[in-house]
């Protein structure tokens, strides 16, 4: 039997979460602190700054990679991944309003989870002076960062009242806004996976990057593609279709 507690999942996995959370700070003030004892001068802040930004953008393509993935691979009942991340994804475009109902732990614990390997390897890998590999580990420890943070921006996104602050920075297209989530919102949600900031949304979009692995999936595991949302709304709209050219 599994001990729910009074969040609705169960409380074991709560458990998990809150130590999940509370290793991925401890790990990043560590991180952090080995950057500002390794980094000096103007040049060194610029370094910063540019893996932060870099650090945001690998973000912003990888929660449109595992967005996408979520919404368009396997089903709810694939083992292990079918209940944890591919139910979740699907449940979200039937409830969007679900993800404002759930707390700080619920929200972010799971990000903070899938992050801990990548933290825990920037640890042992990221050199103590400033060169290359040492600015590689800060731009994916920026992206475990922003990783984090896309599920509370994915949050703000759907919420009716947000702070002022988060309001203009989502105006200002810094944080993901609802305007722009939107677009992945309407069926049958195929574009516009991207939720940290949704920067990479319109180029992804043109290049047609989900279409191409969709392809590739397609090719290797055809079977676990999942395209039934898609396939009901193209004859939703030939049924609207002959509706309309019946009635004239
Ligand atoms: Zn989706
Ligand atoms: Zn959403």
């Amino acid at each position: 039997m599994t001990a729910k507690g009074i969040y609705g999942y169960a409380r074991g996995h709560r458990h998990l979460e809150i130590a999940g959370i509370v290793v991925f700070f401890a790990l990043l003030v560590f991180l952090g602190a080995r950057t500002l004892r390794a980094v000096d001068g103007p040049l060194a802040v610029l370094g910063i700054v540019l893996s932060g930004l870099a650090g945001l953008t690998l973000s912003d393509f990888l929660s449109g990679l595992a967005h996408w993935a979520g919404d368009t691979v396997g089903t709810e009942t694939t083992p292990i991944l079918g209940r944890n991340f591919v139910l979740p994804f699907r449940q979200h475009h039937s409830d969007p309003k679900a993800i404002t109902r759930h707390d700080f732990i619920e929200t972010n614990g799971n990000n903070c989870i899938a992050s801990l390997p990548l933290l825990l390897l920037m640890v042992a890998v990221m050199p103590r002076q400033a060169s290359p590999l040492f600015f590689l580990c800060l731009i994916l420890t920026f992206a475990a960062w922003f990783v984090f943070c896309s599920n509370q921006f994915h949050k703000w996104a759907h919420a009716d009242h947000v702070p002022p602050t988060v309001a203009v920075l989502q105006r200002w297209g810094v944080l993901l806004s609802p305007g722009h989530h939107a677009l992945h919102h309407a069926p049958p949600h195929d574009k516009y996976y991207c939720i940290t900031v949704g920067w990479l949304n319109p180029l992804l979009t043109k290049v047609r990057f989900f279409r191409g692995c969709e392809f590739l999936i397609a090719k290797v595991a055809p079977r676990m593609l999942y395209l039934e949302e898609r396939q009901r709304e193209i004859a939703r709209q030939q049924a609207a279709e002959s509706l309309a050219a019946g009635s004239h």
